[in-house]
């Protein structure tokens, strides 16, 4: 049985992690990639659990062994999925979500083409600049800086299979789940795990 792959995108200040990590608290057989990265930790961070954190020259040299599903650099910080940890996983017919940026959404979907895509857009700028004033400590050059990114961010939302518009997070988090619920039902989904309820459904001969 294999697990399904998800990506999910947003601009920062859209409440993503938030969102993935309420639907992981309900969701069983699902988990999502700790990325690796050269961003130094923030305060509360922890290595192997929020992300992998590593320097630049252990990065590189991860990218010329192709030890990377995907990797880009944002904000000046590299980030990557390690390929091999995710396998291992939908191997396993655990579904995994990558919480990455565009440009490695769009790297992985090259690799795994069934992997389903989803957009996570704020309502307003006005809410997101709100959202990233609130978050952090950021001059408001920097947070103006930081919308100039979102938007280029949100622009690739057209490439993604899903949108989902975080305006009330109770009502973004079902919509989310919905997703995954779905997926799970899908005709190819079902034949892995019921294979033997349906064996038996399509051959009466021998009732029990
Ligand atoms: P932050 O530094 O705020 O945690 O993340 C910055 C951005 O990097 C976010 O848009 C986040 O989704 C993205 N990101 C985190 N991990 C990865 C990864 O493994 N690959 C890519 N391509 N982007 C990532």
């Amino acid at each position: 049985m294999t697990g399904s792959l998800f990506i999910i995108t947003a601009a920062s200040g859209t409440g993503k992690t938030s969102l993935v990590k309420q639907l992981l608290a309900t969701t069983n057989d699902l988990t999502v990639s700790t990325s690796h990265t050269t961003r130094a930790p923030r305060p509360g961070e922890i290595d192997g659990h929020h992300y992998h954190f590593t320097d630049i020259t252990s990065f590189k040299s991860a990218i010329e062994d192709g030890r990377f599903l995907e990797y880009a650099e944002v904000f000046g910080n590299y980030y990557g999925t390690s390929e091999q940890s995710v396998r291992t996983q939908l191997e396993a017919g655990i579904d995994v979500i990558l919480e990455i940026d565009w440009q490695g959404a769009l790297q992985v979907k090259k690799v795994f083409t069934d992997a389903i895509m989803v957009f996570i857009l704020p309502p307003s700028l006005t809410t997101l600049r709100q959202r990233l004033s609130s978050r952090n400590q950021d001059s408001a050059e920097v947070i103006e800086q930081r919308l100039a990114g979102a938007v280029t961010e949100m622009e690739q939302y057209v490439n993604f299979d899903f949108v989902i518009i975080n305006d009330s997070f109770e009502v973004a988090l079902t919509e989310l789940k919905s997703i995954i619920v779905a997926d799970r039902q899908t005709l190819k989904r079902q034949q892995q795990r019921y294979h033997r309820t349906i064996t038996t459904l399509l051959n009466p001969a021998d009732p029990k």
